[in-house]
């Protein structure tokens, strides 16, 4: 880049405060928000998470938090610094899904919230949302999701019947936007379970969902809230315009194509999905177990820089022969599929664990051909 341009990235034009409430309109459109709020937080996805902990933290609730990866913890940890009393629900082998029946049984004790992971990018699973969240309804328990991972990637419904309480959005992953920005949908029964920290003295936290009502859904919206990079926010605008371009249910089909090649090539290879079916198999990223006695680190090595696959390690405290094959955002393409499958299994050949690439790659392409 000359010198010349790079002054347009040192100081990008404002953005009006008018374009800044279409973005949130728009995202809350994306997830059928309806009658629910979308609110900007500039901030990188978890520091949403970490404003609506702490707000919902401070009422004090009885809180079921569903903990399917480090995610989920640390929401917990949140909670329970501002005085939420805290049980954890992690499902019997870590990094596979919660059952509905599992949660359900758990709600039986009585909770004020339920808070949970709905994708996992961790691990390639997808919690069961549309069933936690009715029950979670039919008891009066507020439900609170994080769908950073999952907006644009699995069908997401934030308002309505099935809809949750308060959901957290990032644009950075399947809605391939930037990363320095995300959104919360906060419906009433969210709202009502916000409360401010007794002990705060400050006019202004960085991580509050009230005060952004307050500075920005309460006023007369002529003037955007703090300084959000314009960067994020051109960036925000400039994905939405794709996302709209293409559709939503087109970028959700486009994913979940993805994970469906990806999946019957990993079964192809005569290797193991790491979930048990494609309802909860993520549509970022599949997950699978390398053959026992495989290096899992040098099987990742191989195939991203020999082969130029996407491939990922999942994270400590998970199955140490899991590996994930990305398919995010522009990724979620045949040619990422292909890619990620061939590297695999080149690798894997490579290092004395010969998969049938044959098979593999033929399946991928079929399910694309049908
Ligand atoms: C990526 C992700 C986040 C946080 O996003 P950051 O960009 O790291 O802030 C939160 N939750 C889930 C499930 C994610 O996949």
């Amino acid at each position: 880049m000359s010198g010349r341009q790079s002054w347009a990235w040192a100081t990008p034009p404002a953005f009006g405060a008018q374009a800044y409430a279409r973005l949130a309109e728009r995202l809350g459109e994306l997830v059928l928000a309806g009658d629910a709020d979308t609110v900007l937080v500039p901030g990188e996805a978890i520091v949403a998470l970490e404003a609506v902990a702490r707000e919902l933290g401070a009422g004090g609730p009885r809180v079921l938090n569903v903990a399917t990866s480090q995610y989920g913890y640390l929401f917990g940890q949140w909670l329970s610094e501002e005085g939420a009393t805290v049980t954890t629900l992690a499902p019997p082998v870590p990094g596979q899904p919660v059952t509905a029946e599992q949660v359900v049984s758990a709600l039986a004790n009585g909770y004020d919230v339920v808070s949970f992971v709905h994708g996992e990018a961790a691990t390639g699973i997808v919690n069961p949302i549309d069933a936690i969240v009715t029950q979670a309804r039919r008891r009066g328990v507020v439900s609170v999701v994080d769908a950073v991972a999952s907006v644009g990637a699995e069908p997401l419904r934030a308002g309505g019947p099935t809809g949750a309480d308060i959901v957290v959005l990032g644009p950075q992953k399947a809605l391939a936007g930037p990363a320095g920005i995300s959104a919360v949908t906060i419906g009433e029964a969210g709202w009502k379970a916000l409360s401010r920290p007794t002990r705060r003295v400050a006019t202004l936290s960085s991580v509050s969902l009230l005060d952004i009502r307050r500075d920005w859904l309460d006023t007369d919206h002529s003037a955007i809230p703090g300084t959000p990079a314009p960067h994020e926010l051109w960036a925000l605008e400039a994905a939405l315009e794709a996302v709209g371009a293409e559709g939503v249910d087109a970028l959700v089909a486009r994913h979940r194509l993805a994970a469906t090649a990806v999946r019957a090539g990993v079964q192809g290879l005569g290797l193991r999905p790491w979930a048990d079916d494609l309802a909860q198999a993520s549509g970022l990223v599949t997950g699978l177990l390398l053959p026992e006695g495989a290096d899992r680190q040098a099987v990742v090595t191989l195939g991203r820089e020999h082969f130029g696959a996407d491939l990922v390690a999942a994270p400590a405290g998970t199955d140490e022969q899991l590996v994930k094959i990305r398919h995010t955002g522009r990724q979620a393409s045949f040619e990422a599929v292909l890619a990620g499958l061939g590297g695999l299994a080149g690798a894997l050949s490579r290092l004395g664990h010969p998969v049938d690439a044959a098979t593999g790659l033929a399946a991928a392409v079929e399910v694309y051909a049908s």
